[in-house]
Parts: C-alpha cells; structure tokens; sequence
C-alpha cells in the first residue's frame, strides 16, 4: 500500500482521530510507558526472527511492519501531545547525520 502522505500530514490524521475523545492524548507518563511497551514488542518480534529466543509453541508472533506501525503510532501520539512538528525534529536528526556523522562510517567504494 503505497501513500503519498508527509509526516506533516501523518501528525494531522492521527490528531483528527485523537480530538474526538474527550481526552485525546495519555498523560506524558502513559505516552512515554506506551512508547515503551511497543519498543519491547518490535525487540521480541525482532529476538524471535534473528534472536536465540525462539516464540513458544503455539505463540502468535506480530510482525515486524506491524510493530513498526505500532511504534510509528506512539511516537505521533508523542509529537501530537507536545506540539513537537516532525518535520523540523527530522531536519534537525538529518543535519547531524549529515553534518556530525558524516565521517563515521565506512562508505562503499
Ligand atoms: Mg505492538
């Protein structure tokens, strides 16, 4: 599924859906604790595809587009409820790897 859509457009979606609930968004804590709880989902999907720690008989393991969907979606929340713009905080992640880091790994020949 192919979507033309920016992170400017991403954040207003996911705020639409959220401003139909009386409380839209988790206190910080709850965010940060979801935040939390979706990294250990991608960490087990991740430990069960390359990991020594193989799922339990009979144990439905998420995928790991999924997880990365789930956290994708805690981290909006995240922005959202803090007025954070995720344009300007991957500009500012791009230029420090583009500037900072551009020297720090070995490049293909
Ligand atoms: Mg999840």
């Amino acid at each position: 599924m192919k979507s033309n859509k920016t992170l400017n457009d991403i954040q207003a979606e996911i705020d639409e859906w959220a401003n139909q609930f009386t409380k839209p968004y988790f206190e910080p804590l709850s965010r940060m604790a979801a935040i939390t709880e979706e990294v250990g989902e991608l960490a087990r999907v991740i430990n069960t595809m390359y990991g020594d720690k193989k799922s339990k008989d009979g144990e439905i393991i998420k995928d790991l587009e999924e997880e990365i969907g789930d956290l994708l979606f805690t981290l909006v929340c995240m922005a959202n409820a803090e007025k954070i713009d995720l344009m300007v905080a991957y500009e500012r992640k791009m230029a420090k790897v583009l500037k900072r880091d551009n020297n720090r790994f070995e490049r293909k020949l």
